[in-house]
C-alpha cells in the first residue's frame, strides 16, 4: 500500500523542526519511504520559511533527494487567520497546506477553512478539527458543506498522525466521497519521520473511494 510509503508533513530546521533536510532524507530512506515532503511553517510565524530560506532549502532538498534516491517535495504549512487568509513567501512550492493553529471552535472554524479554500489555491487542509488545538463543536451539516467544497475545489483532507485528526465522526462522512487525502506525521523530530501508522489505518478504513494526494 502506497500510503505506508509516504509522509507529506515533516518540519525541518528551516522552521521549528529539529532535524536537517539531509537527516530527514536519510531517516526516510532507512524507513523505506518512497516519497516525503518537507513542510515548514510560513512567514506568519517569526521562525517561518522566508523566500531566502525556501531557496536554500530547495538546494538541500535536491541534493538529499539524489543522494538517497527518494522523492522529496518542497511544501509549506500556512496558518489560516481570523479572516480566512494565509501568507506565503514569494516561492514556487510543490504544494501548500493550510491549517488553523489557534483555539477556534464550532462555526468559526468552518468559516475560516471554507473562506481560505475559496480565496486561495491551497492543496491540503492540515490536521482538520485538531483536538491539540482544543477543537470542539463539530456540526454534521457544516462537515458536509466542507466536504462538498473540498470535493469541488480538489483540496485534500490531511490524515495527521501527530494530531490524530480528523476525528472518526468526520472520517465516517468521507466513506463514499470521491475526495483526495494526504498522509502526514507532522514530525518535528528525526524519530518522528515516517510515523504515519495512525493515518494509514484511518485511510484503509475510511478513504474507500478517496485517492491519495500526489503533489
Ligand atoms: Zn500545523
Ligand atoms: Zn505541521
Amino acid at each position: 500500500m502506497v500510503d505506508k510509503m509516504v509522509d507529506f508533513h515533516i518540519h525541518s530546521q528551516y522552521s521549528d523542526g529539529q532535524a536537517s533536510v539531509e537527516e530527514i532524507a536519510r531517516k526516510a530512506k532507512e524507513r523505506g519511504l518512497k516519497a516525503i515532503a518537507i513542510v515548514d511553517h510560513s512567514i506568519e510565524l517569526p521562525f517561518g520559511l522566508t523566500e531566502g530560506k525556501a531557496r536554500m532549502r530547495e538546494i538541500e532538498i535536491e541534493n538529499a533527494s539524489s543522494l538517497y534516491g527518494i522523492k522529496i517535495y518542497s511544501g509549506i504549512e500556512c496558518s489560516i487567520n481570523a479572516a480566512g487568509e494565509i501568507v506565503l513567501p514569494d516561492f514556487e512550492f510543490d504544494f501548500v497546506i493550510a491549517s488553523v493553529h489557534e483555539y477556534v471552535c464550532g462555526e468559526e472554524y468552518y468559516r475560516r477553512v471554507l473562506s481560505c479554500m475559496e480565496k486561495y489555491d491551497v492543496d491540503i487542509i492540515g490536521h482538520p478539527f485538531s483536538r491539540l488545538f482544543g477543537f470542539d463543536g463539530r456540526d454534521e451539516k457544516l462537515d458536509e458543506k466542507m466536504l462538498d467544497a473540498v470535493e469541488e475545489l480538489g483540496v485534500s483532507i490531511e490524515l495527521n498522525s501527530s494530531h490524530k485528526s480528523p476525528p472518526d465522526e468526520f472520517l465516517s462522512l468521507c466513506v463514499d466521497r470521491k475526495i483526495t487525502y494526504s498522509i502526514g506525521s507532522d514530525s518535528h523530530t528525526l524519530s518522528g519521520v515516517g510515523e504515519v501508522g495512525w493515518s494509514v489505518e484511518k485511510a484503509k478504513r475510511y478513504m474507500t473511494r478517496a485517492k491519495l494526494f500526489i503533489p
